[in-house]
């Protein structure tokens, strides 16, 4: 019996799957940690409880399931992308606390370098915009601002990584410093066509390339783990949670694309083997890097998707639990005027606007929690409907998942919105099945790409039944909604 094990260290919770040979899930386990907002428009994780989280539910998974460590074919990571941590290459320990994709403390230094005619270069060899949600500003931020960072640079044992690359770090004993290509897309820092660190840019940023991981492909040995009950189990599969949910989508050919609802919501559209600079307003990014070829996609991000309801839940305490938000929405016959734009980490697709703030709009004397539900659940299908129109045509069907995905109402108003199909993913869960099966075809337990597509992925479907008039009124209204949301913290 051979078994991989998907980490999937997301935004909002760590969790590990357990799958079997078969790729079937048989057992998860999640975890939440704190999310710290320490001023207007900061985000940041402790990257300690972060492992620890992360750490908790591989073993409660390992333990609970009797799993022994010569049945594990193979581990994979899934992770959030672009959150910077750092830490000592001496102790192994965190410098500072990481700072989150969300984060904006980083807009007038982008904005500056936009200035400087920077933006055009940068974009033309990383497929990104200057924009604080990528990791170089926020790495250039913790140098110039904290102290134990810039000591540690200055001494040469500063590291930088994202989410994987620290992963790896604590799972091999201190032993690795690497990081896998569609996450080194994120980073600002490299040349998406030649996927390594590229010298101008480090520059721009003023990160040294010493402080910097090695550049893996998503199918390869990252490390062995040192970890007790895990002695030599081999990492065998890393891709951030974006990419590996378009994997676990099965979109391996040009042009199939998968939308994500979680913390953010993300539309990528695999564009092949060949790199080409993406529409205004989009992304362009690794997709994986696979058997030595390289895909690409293109992408849209939303900043805050589910992160809205987590808001009406953590923020205003209107809802018990995310789910409740569905029931209060459904109490209504439609949102009666009420938009709600929930910039709060700025806008970006199509906008890309980090001054961007939130707002709730068209409130009367009857507006109530469920307004203010309903206007939550449907931004998330507008931001979703901005990111379909930015890849221009019209998208027939979407693919789509992530924690979101569960809410019955706002896949219907998706489909309604969009004019598309709307094929959810039953199990919620494509991101860490993704990458167990990069895992799997890294560690040779499954033997090609072909092999995956047999795989049965049940979905339920959602099918649009609005008219165009009534569609357009709303989608005008939101419309106006967002430009006011617009350059508000400028
Ligand atoms: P991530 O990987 O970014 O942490 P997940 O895919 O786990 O995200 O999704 C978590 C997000 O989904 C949270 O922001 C949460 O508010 C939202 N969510 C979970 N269940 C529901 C629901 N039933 N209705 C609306 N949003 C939900």
């Amino acid at each position: 019996m051979k078994y991989i094990i998907a980490l999937d260290q997301g935004t909002t919770s760590s969790r590990s799957v357990l799958y079997n040979a078969r790729l079937e899930k048989i057992d998860q386990v999640q975890k939440e940690f704190t999310q710290h907002f320490p001023r207007p428009g900061w985000v940041e994780h402790d990257a300690d409880e972060i492992w620890e989280t992360q750490w908790e539910t591989l073993r409660t998974l390992i333990e609970r399931n009797g799993v022994k460590r010569e049945n594990i074919a193979a581990l994979g990571i899934t992770n959030q992308r672009e959150t910077v941590v750092a830490w000592d290459t001496r102790t192994g320990k965190p410098l500072a606390r990481a700072i989150v994709w969300q984060d904006r403390r980083t807009a007038a230094f982008c904005q500056a370098l936009k200035r400087k005619g920077a933006e055009a270069a940068v974009r033309r060899k990383t497929g990104l915009v200057l924009d604080p949600y990528f990791s170089g500003s926020k790495m250039n931020w913790l140098l110039k601002n904290d102290p134990a960072v810039r000591k540690a640079a200055a001494e040469k044992r500063l590291a930088f990584g994202t989410m994987d690359s620290w992963l790896i770090h604590k799972l091999t004993g201190g032993n690795r410093h690497v990081t896998e290509a569609g996450n080194a897309s994120r980073t600002l820092l490299m040349d998406i066509r030649t996927l390594a660190w590229d010298k101008s840019l480090l520059k721009l940023f003023g990160v040294p390339a010493a402080s910097l991981p090695e550049i893996l492909a998503s199918d390869a040995m990252f490390g062995e783990a040192t970890l007790p009950g895990l002695e030599g189990v081999r990492i065998n599969g890393v891709a951030g949670d974006q990419q590996a949910s378009l994997f676990g989508h099965r979109c391996f050919t040009a042009g199939s694309l998968k939308n994500t609802y979680g913390t953010g919501c993300f539309l990528l559209r695999n564009i092949g083997a060949k790199y080409a600079a993406p529409p205004k307003g989009l992304l362009g990014t690794v997709a994986w890097t696979l058997k030595g070829k390289t895909t690409y996609a293109h992408e849209g991000a939303v900043m805050i998707g589910g992160a809205a309801v987590q808001f009406l839940r953590d923020g205003l305490k209107i809802i018990e639990d995310a789910a409740q938000s569905e029931t209060l929405a459904a109490s209504l016959p439609s949102n009666e005027g009420v938009y709600f734009v929930p910039a709060f980490a700025g806008l970006g697709t199509p906008h890309w606007d980090p001054d961007a703030r939130g707002l709730i709009i068209g409130l009367t004397r009857g507006s109530t929690r469920a307004h203010l539900c309903r206007a939550a659940l449907e931004s998330i299908a507008y931001q979703s409907l901005d990111l379909c129109r930015a890849f221009g045509g019209a998208i027939k069907s979407l693919n789509v998942d992530g924690g979101a995905s569960q809410n019955r109402l706002l896949m219907q108003f998706q489909a309604d919105i969009t004019g598309a199909e709307v094929r959810v993913n039953r199990s919620h869960e494509v991101t860490a099945l993704g990458v167990a099966m990069l895992a799997a075809l890294g560690c040779g337990l499954v033997p090609s790409q072909q092999e995956l597509l047999k795989l049965d992925l049940r979905l339920d479907i959602f099918k649009p039944a609005m008219q165009a008039g009534p569609r357009k009124l709303l989608v005008d209204r939101w419309r106006k909604a967002v430009k006011r949301s617009m350059r508000w913290a400028d």
